[in-house]
């Protein structure tokens, strides 16, 4: 039996295709890159498990290459993939993502309507068994089905004591329904951890600061909540009071798709291996500055020792 901490992740594993250069148009020929494997729950999951949490995938491909791509990189890295179904009929979700000269992203989403939009609530019996911490993100919130998917498993969750992880990661391209929206502040709401960036929280929440709404979160119940603050690192506050900010890593940027979620697998990861929350952070955010440097969303996941080897030489 392994002692790793076991975490579930569940939603959206997909491909993304990158446009090749800033500034490139959706609406004329160009150039995209990939398929990469990609999907915010998976980049995490990913990441996770190169970090040593036994984790555990819950979503759906199509039985299409750009699947069998999606299975190949998170098994290869030690995901467990068991609960990853293949859609006969739909393919493989698809996002095209490209930026813009002020660093902004946008995005054109082929996901609810496909193979790894089907996640859905029957089927989950016994998904959370033995595990440690679910976790869950706002981008997987794109369907009645999929909101409905994850309130099933934090309600289940919150019942049998398991502890929630929560990103917000917020796609205003998708997120366009009330009700999923209020799925999401109930999900925040049971979260133990709150992985949020900078403006998320307002966002979801309503007029007040990140730092603000992160005290109200600890006040209700949350133990830890983290601000991701891109290259400026993250500020850390844990229930007690303590908060910290920690700085980041200086790199070159050159695609900064997945940082988030590189961040939330190794600091999941770290954590729930007992490591202190503040040490978690400053691996956490080596890793988001490495999976910066690299175009691809999985591209730049490091395994906790090139990551701990990397904050040493600082
Ligand atoms: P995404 O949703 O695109 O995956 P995010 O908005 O959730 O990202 P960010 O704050 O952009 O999260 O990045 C997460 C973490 O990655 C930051 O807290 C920081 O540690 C690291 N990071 C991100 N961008 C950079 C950068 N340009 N240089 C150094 N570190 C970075
Ligand atoms: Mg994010």
């Amino acid at each position: 039996m392994s002692l790793a901490p076991r975490l579930v992740c569940v939603g959206e594993v997909l491909v993304e295709m990158v446009a090749e250069e800033i500034g490139q148009s959706a609406a004329e020929p160009g150039h995209w890159i990939g398929p990469y494997p990609s999907g915010a729950p998976a980049i995490l999951a990913d990441q996770a498990a190169l970090c040593g949490a036994d984790v555990s995938m819950i979503g759906c491909v199509g039985a299409d290459p750009f699947g069998d791509a999606c299975l190949a990189r998170l098994e290869g890295d030690g995901v467990d993939v068991g609960r990853i179904a293949r859609d006969r009929e739909l393919p493989t979700g698809v996002a095209f993502v490209r930026y813009h000269e002020d660093g902004s992203r946008s995005f054109i989403f082929h996901v609810a309507d496909s193979a790894s939009g089907q996640v859905d609530a029957a089927g989950l019996a016994g998904a959370l068994e033995g595990a440690d911490c679910l976790h869950l993100m706002g981008s997987s919130a794109f369907s009645d089905r999929s909101v409905g998917a994850m309130l099933t498993l934090a309600r289940d969750a919150s019942a049998r004591g398991v502890r929630i992880s929560f990103d917000p990661n917020i796609r205003p391209e998708m997120l366009t329904r009330e009700a999923h929206l209020q799925g999401l502040r109930e999900i925040l709401g049971r979260a133990s951890y709150v992985l949020a960036s900078e403006g998320e929280l307002p966002a979801l929440l309503g007029d007040g600061s990140d730092t603000d709404w992160a005290r109200v979160l600890l006040g209700r119940g949350a133990e830890i909540v983290v601000i991701k603050r891109g290259e400026k690192g993250c500020t850390l506050l844990q229930r007690g009071g303590s908060e910290e900010d920690v700085p980041g890593t200086p790199v070159a940027e050159v695609d900064p798709t997945g940082a988030g979620d590189c961040f939330g697998g190794t600091f999941l990861a770290a954590v729930l291996q007992g490591v202190p929350p503040v040490q978690a952070a400053r691996y956490a955010n080596v890793a988001g500055a490495l999976s910066v440097t690299e175009r691809g969303p999985m591209s730049g996941n490091r395994r906790l020792d090139e990551i701990i080897d990397r904050l040493a030489q600082g």
